[in-house]
């Protein structure tokens, strides 16, 4: 590889939702918090209350389901203005470790793609939540061994990416980021210069919603460096393309 070349040097993934099923999980579990939490609220207004709360507490609790499920039990105890009796207090905690304990349940051609591109190219998980699950939930899955290095953040800015990236000794510009969040994964790739691979999942939570119209006015000026797929197995083809290309 020449120094002049731009070709591909590292390719970053976010995990929860791009390479395994997550949100789902919390939308069950949202679902159950709702009809746990029907005699004191309506659906809508149990899972506002919800968000609301673990809106609140990110910047103590930081990401990930230990968080959301000290949320849930707070959440439960404000709706029912402290009525709520301890059996259903654990029937929440429950749910916030069977989350735990569910092994991640990869998406569809993930494993074969992971592979392939592990031949050719340094990969990286790059994923926000809490450190202990996260890095459980990456040695259960079969895949961990085709990963470079796994890290686990608290936060994906800008300042988190190029922070990683020296690191790694990774040029910005021979970067390239693939997830499901325009939010996280996308935006602030494309502004230090990456490449973002946005692979949009059935559900995205509230806190990582982002408009069309402010992802099209974020995305602007970076459009040549910014691609959407429908599927991780259609990244070999726009990768090789990109390498080509370069
Ligand atoms: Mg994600």
């Amino acid at each position: 590889m020449g120094t002049t070349s731009l070709k591909i040097q590292a390719i970053g993934f976010d995990a929860d939702d791009t390479l395994w099923h997550n949100e789902d999980d919390f939308a069950a579990t949202e679902d159950a918090f709702a009809k746990l939490l029907s005699p004191w609220a309506d659906t809508v207004e149990a899972k506002a209350c919800l968000l609301h709360t673990e809106t609140r507490n990110l910047s103590l609790f930081g990401y990930g389901v230990k968080s959301f499920t000290l949320s849930m039990i707070e959440a439960a105890m404000e709706l029912s203005s402290g009525a709520i009796d301890s059996a259903t207090l654990g029937v929440l905690l429950q749910r916030g470790k069977d989350m735990l304990a569910r092994p991640a349940e990869l998406l569809p051609n993930v494993a074969r793609v992971v592979e392939e591109l592990s031949r050719s190219h340094h990969l990286i998980v790059i994923t926000k939540g809490d450190l202990h699950h996260q890095e459980r939930k990456v040695q259960l899955s079969g895949i961990a061994h085709h990963f470079a290095a796994i890290e686990v953040v608290a936060e994906k800015d800008t300042h988190t990416y190029e922070r990683l990236l020296q690191q790694h000794d990774i040029d910005p510009k021979r970067f390239v980021m693939v997830g499901n969040s325009a939010k996280s994964d996308i935006i602030p790739p494309l502004q230090i210069g990456s490449v973002g691979i946005h692979i949009p999942y059935s559900f995205t939570w509230e806190h990582e919603k982002v408009s069309e119209t402010q992802r099209e006015r974020e995305v602007g000026e970076h459009r040549d460096r910014f691609f959407t797929l429908g599927a991780i197995g259609e990244l070999p083809d726009l990768l090789g393309q990109l390498d080509h290309a370069a």
